[in-house]
């Protein structure tokens, strides 16, 4: 069994939509995947049905952005019910903080470059939660830099002068509002140091303590240093381990099914959700 619990489609950041990341799972021969587009489910019902025609398992999920004091951290949740309001309202004053702050962003880069918000909207497909990775998009549409990963690394990187962040719930409310709509919470990449400020093992631990389930530890962003610490963590705060890709279509390089979720951690996390379940062909 191939597991990959972490994947995004055009709901969000990434560059194909629902029903592509599907056929590409097929193909990468995966047998179960999660669709988690950041801060919506928009994506669903397009994967789920087909994940039905390609003959693939999917698990509905969801990547939420949180804040905690300016460290942003990204919480997986799975079989959530999605109209759950508690939850259904912070996702809408995530998206639409994320809207301004990327509207900011490019009034910013627009003292430098050539760079309109026209420009930016041709790469956002209408309803998705739109994020740097679209203003990368019409950076490299406009010549000004040759990928998603040189953008981040010459404007748009946490700390730029052009960077401006954007309101998100803080990780322990989002915990307890995943659980209070039957999803089953896990911490993504949570010590991707590489990408930024990551929080401290404290914080895990309350997010642990208000119901999170468990840590996706096997992830690119993570040294080997960065695993073993967080197989022991997962392991002294009773939390499962899980691995994923966080496939991106072509915006990453990181290929689905390159990290796997042992079939013993779906059965947990199938076990635990009562918002929503696994569909299978
Ligand atoms: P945002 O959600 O707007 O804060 O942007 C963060 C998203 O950008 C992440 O979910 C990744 O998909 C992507 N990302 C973050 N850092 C990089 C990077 N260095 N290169 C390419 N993409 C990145
Ligand atoms: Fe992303
Ligand atoms: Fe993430
Ligand atoms: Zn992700």
């Amino acid at each position: 069994m191939r597991i990959d619990l972490h994947t995004h489609s055009t709901a969000s950041d990434g560059t194909q939509p629902p029903a592509g990341v599907v056929s590409s799972a097929a193909l990468a021969g995966l047998d179960v995947f999660a669709l988690t587009d950041h801060d919506t489910t928009t994506g669903w019902d397009e994967a789920a049905a087909a994940a039905a025609y390609h003959g693939i398992e999917l698990v509905r999920g969801i990547e939420i952005s949180c804040q905690h004091q300016g460290v942003s951290i990204h919480l997986l949740g799975y079989l959530q019910d999605p109209t759950a309001p508690g939850l259904l309202e912070e996702l809408v004053r995530s998206r639409q903080g994320r809207q301004t702050r990327a509207q900011r962003m490019v009034e910013l880069l627009s003292q430098d470059l050539q760079l309109h918000w026209d420009d930016v909207l041709e790469h956002v497909d209408p309803g998705a939660t739109i994020g740097r990775p679209h203003i990368a998009d019409a950076l490299v549409a406009k010549g000004i830099v040759a990928s998603r990963y040189e953008a981040f690394a010459e404007y748009l990187y946490t700390g730029s002068p052009y960077f401006v962040p954007h309101y998100a719930p803080d990780p322990v409310r989002a915990v307890r509002l995943v659980g209070e709509a039957g999803g089953v919470a896990v911490m993504a990449h949570p010590f991707a140091s590489k990408r930024g400020r990551v929080v401290d093992d404290a914080v895990i631990e309350a997010m642990a303590s208000a119901g999170m389930a468990g840590l996706e530890v096997h992830h690119r962003d993570h040294s080997g240093d960065e695993v073993r610490h967080g197989v022991d963590l997962a392991a002294s705060l009773g939390l499962f381990v899980t691995g994923s890709s966080d496939y991106h279509g072509v915006g990453k390089s990181n290929l689905l099914g390159e990290n796997t979720t042992d079939p013993s951690v779906l059965e947990q996390i199938e076990g635990l959700a009562t918002g929503a379940k696994v569909l299978r062909p």
